[in-house]
């Protein structure tokens, strides 16, 4: 089959399309046929890293596609239309999956759609209500709304809880698609200081929840916009990762729960549980579409060199996805 590996740790121009054997399931697995995978910030990571958490030298950790075979102790059936996290090697003609990682692609949605689901609607749904306990009403600063989680997350804080939602971005465009969402207040970070707009629009009581994928540049101002007994959901770095000159005060007198967690090393206990409550309480929004997937824009899988680049020059709003059945 045709997969994506890395030759040495790098740059996207280090990502190549190999020949690899068709990976063999154990009896809880099945092997999809890819129709569609999505780029995502670990995959770049991997890239960089050649590796990390992977189970495989195949990047990606989601895919889209058909059930071709089914391990004994599992009850999915051949040929089942699929979505959901595998843990490395998605950009590939076939992949193992979890089954208990499997979601069925709710009947409206192409493949290209459901592959921008998995990742980033679990990652919000577990960052906002497992981690953040994100209740009906609460008010949630989203960062980087235009990112992949972002626009997921907004759609879920907004449409399970009616949360107040109120985002940055670093352009317009990005802003009026994410208040087209139905995010509430929608703040530039280049223009304006998010902090001091938290704290006018809150009448300076701050957020219950901050989603956190910048770290570092955005830690001061993130500790002004936090409530007192708020949850600080720290789930990305892009901002940097060393914070220096760190008053553990204001942590402790805001009596602030912060929170990191990375998904991609979690067991498949934990992402299998983490997907049958998203089947049961976020999957039913899609169909009756108050949830939509995000694709900002498909590749072929032989493009994958310039998916990459889309995605570090910061072009996205939303998925970017990459067609694998060509
Ligand atoms: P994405 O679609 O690539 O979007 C990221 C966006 O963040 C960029 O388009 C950019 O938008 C903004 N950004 C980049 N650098 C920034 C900076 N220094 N300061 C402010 N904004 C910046 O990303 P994604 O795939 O949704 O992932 C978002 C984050 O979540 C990543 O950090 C990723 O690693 C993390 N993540 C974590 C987990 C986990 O379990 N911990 C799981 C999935 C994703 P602007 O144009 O608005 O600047």
């Amino acid at each position: 089959m045709k997969a994506i590996t890395v030759k040495q740790p790098g740059g996207a121009d280090q990502l190549q399309i190999t020949e690899q054997p068709i990976p063999n399931i154990k009896s809880d697995e099945v092997l999809i046929r890819v129709k569609a995978s999505a780029v995502n910030r670990t995959d770049i990571v991997n890239r960089e890293s050649s590796g990390g958490y992977l189970d495989t030298p195949i990047l990606g950790v989601e895919v889209a596609g058909i059930v071709e075979s089914a391990g004994v102790n599992t009850t999915l059936e051949v040929g089942t239309r699929v979505m959901g996290l595998v843990n490395g090697g998605g950009y590939a003609e076939y992949a193992v999956m979890p089954a208990n990682c499997a979601m069925e692609i709710p009947a409206h949605l192409t493949f290209e759609e459901a592959a921008a689901i998995p990742e980033v609607f679990l990652t919000a749904y577990q960052t906002l209500f497992w981690h953040g306990q994100l209740q009906e009403k609460d008010a949630v600063l989203i960062h980087a709304g235009g990112s992949g989680v972002g626009t997921a997350a907004i759609q879920l804080a907004k449409q399970l809880v009616d949360a107040k939602v109120i985002t940055t971005a670093g352009s317009q465009k990005k802003l009026d698609f994410c208040n087209n969402l139905g995010a509430d207040i929608c703040i530039n970070y280049k223009e304006q200081f998010f902090d001091e707009e938290v704290k006018r629009i809150t009448n300076h009581v701050g957020v219950d929840v901050i989603l956190d994928f910048i770290g570092a540049s955005y830690w001061e101002r993130n500790l002004n916009s936090m409530k007192v007994d708020g949850r600080w959901v720290l789930i990305g770095v892009l901002g940097g990762a060393e914070v220096h000159n760190v008053n553990l005060m204001a942590l402790m007198g805001k009596r602030i729960k912060l929170i990191g967690t990375l998904l991609t090393p979690r067991s498949n206990d934990y992402k299998s549980k983490l997907t049958a409550d998203f089947v049961v309480n976020a999957l039913p929004f899609f169909a009756t579409g108050q949830l939509k997937p995000i694709v900002h824009r498909v590749f072929p899988l032989h493009e994958v060199q310039q998916a990459h680049i889309h995605m570090e020059e910061n072009k996205n709003i939303g998925k970017i996805i990459l067609r694998v059945d060509e």
